[in-house]
């Protein structure tokens, strides 16, 4: 056993150790937005609007609120800190450089490719036409499944490597928001993998976002698993949300500061 440099699973470096805990699951910070009816209703494709310029309305909206809440926390997500990108679950993004060669970068690494991917692929006329005449190319669809994909990516990132600073910041409930209103969207159009989207199941299960054989929710979803104090509605947490988050995030960090032991058990199983 070396000594001096400290691994990753020892660490108590901010980020890393949160690894597999998973503190997105925890009541307090379940809260939103929007209610999941709010957010359904969003992504309904209206009557006589084309479904591609559906598809690009939201492609775009995804793409900016991931950039905004990326852009805050991004100062945290280091080279030394993030070393690679990573989602819950020990999965590990790789990036296929030009050549369709898979390569392991850092976080930040990864997560400005993708921005730049998605940026340049957006602004792109032939692509995202914006004027009136223009058409959307034979490939849209398929690029919007990559896009998002990538995006669920970074969220997943986001989620694992820096939900501790997403909610000192008090960001948990937009990025909740943010990653309800994409699983309500590909529940709808299914533009991303379930392969991907697995490894935050459980969230889905937690935001009470389970997809319903129509892709419709269910308005009395089943209560998240764990202990449920008062059993709060949508609407509860609404109110919940600008007044419990500090005390969210405090409690968060004292159970954090308890539950080392287990994490390191639990890392080092998946390991395969
Ligand atoms: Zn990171």
């Amino acid at each position: 056993m070396g000594r001096g440099r400290r691994k990753e699973r020892s660490g108590d470096g901010v980020g890393q150790s949160a690894e597999e805990q998973k503190l997105y699951l925890q009541d307090q910070v379940l809260e939103r937005k929007l209610t999941n009816a709010d957010l359904r209703t969003l992504t309904v494709l209206p009557a006589g609007l084309d479904y591609n310029e559906w598809l690009a309305s939201h492609t775009i909206a995804f793409f900016n609120h991931v950039n905004l809440i990326y852009g805050t926390i991004s100062e945290y997500c280091t080279i030394s800190g993030c070393p690679e990108m990573t989602g819950p679950g020990l999965r590990q993004y790789l990036w296929f450089d030009e050549k369709g060669k898979k390569t392991k970068v850092a976080a930040p690494q990864y997560i400005d490719y993708v921005m730049t991917f998605v940026q340049k692929t957006l602004s792109d006329e032939s692509i995202f036409p914006t004027k009136f005449e223009g058409d959307f190319p034979a490939s849209f669809e398929s690029l919007v499944k990559k896009i998002l994909g990538l995006l669920f990516h970074v969220i997943a990132h986001l989620y694992h490597g820096h939900f501790k600073e997403i909610v000192l910041l008090n960001l948990h409930s937009h990025l909740n928001c943010l990653f309800a209103h994409l699983i309500l969207f590909n529940h709808q159009y299914r533009m991303i993998d379930d392969k991907e989207t697995n490894v935050l199941e459980d969230l889905v299960v937690a935001l009470q976002l389970r997809d319903d054989t129509s892709g419709l929710l269910l308005a009395s979803a089943p209560a998240p698993a764990g202990p449920t104090p008062g059993g709060a509605e949508d609407e509860d947490n609404k109110e919940n949300c600008d007044t419990c988050n500090i005390d969210g995030a405090s409690a968060l960090t004292a159970k954090m500061d308890t539950s080392e032991e287990q994490h390191s058990a639990a890392a080092s199983s998946e390991a395969d």
